[in-house]
């Protein structure tokens, strides 16, 4: 079991697994393979000692929350958590710059939400399925350019509340499918009609159901993490009795 621990005098976090007692084995060139020597690493002891005489607190990771800006496989990456003590809550910082650096976390005071970046058109996509579905009886470029014309105008005035998430899996966390709603298929399906002959729009029309809920006509939005900072000022630690004498200070209040 993990265990996030705060120091709430330097607002320093430590979390604590169970490989932090397993002992890390030193090869050293002197030494012949028998006589690996074996070297007891325990980093929470590390953290005590650094924080000896403080107030440490448990803090209680907060389940889904946790949230990436790369893949999950990505050795090298933020990811950010949130933690609470039952009073407040904290977003954790979770990170590492170099391949062989342990994973580093800091505590931050405030919250993260994601923002809306924007929605995209798979524009590539879809002139490469259209030239690649329609090889036999090709489109004119003027008509696919026109196609992706009139998807675009319909996908910018698309209300993003109408939009439906879409199960498809993205390699990057921030991206998100959505397909449009109805009333857009409906409007992008009878604008089709002055691009297209009567037997290319029957093709047409089956390209866009087909490609609507799982494929190139899929619109990719993309969000960023923003964090919140509450402004703290830079705690020192004080003593017990300095403490005491703010709390009774704030119950007077
Ligand atoms: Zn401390």
């Amino acid at each position: 079991m993990n265990q996030l621990i705060r120091c709430k005098n330097c607002d320093e976090i430590f979390m604590k697994t169970p490989f932090d007692h397993w002992p890390e084995y030193e090869f050293g060139s002197n030494h012949p393979d028998e006589s690996i020597q074996a070297i007891e690493k325990d980093d929470f002891q590390d953290f005590l000692i650094h924080h000896h005489g403080h107030q440490l607190e448990d803090l209680r990771v907060i389940e889904d929350s946790f949230i990436s800006e790369k893949a999950y496989s990505e050795p090298i990456k933020t990811s950010y958590f949130k933690a609470t003590n039952g009073k407040e809550s904290f977003v954790i910082k979770k990170f590492r710059e170099r391949i062989d650096e342990p994973l580093k976390y800091q505590l931050i005071a405030g919250d993260y939400s994601l923002k809306w970046i924007g929605l995209h058109v798979q524009t590539k996509e879809i002139v490469e399925q259209l030239k690649k579905e329609f090889k036999n009886n090709p489109l004119t470029q003027n008509q696919i350019d026109a196609f992706v014309k009139l998807y675009h105008s319909i996908v910018e005035t698309l209300p993003v509340k109408n939009l439906e998430r879409v199960p498809e899996e993205s390699p990057n966390p921030l991206e998100i499918f959505y397909k449009m709603d109805d009333v857009s298929l409906f409007y992008l399906l009878r604008n089709c009609r002055h691009i297209f002959n009567k037997q290319e729009h029957l093709r047409i029309e089956d390209f866009i159901h087909r490609h609507r809920e799982d494929g190139v006509l899929l619109l990719r939005a993309t969000y960023k993490i923003q964090i919140k900072e509450i402004a703290k000022s830079k705690k020192k630690p004080v003593p017990a009795s300095v403490l005491l004498r703010k709390k009774e200070v704030l119950k007077k209040e």
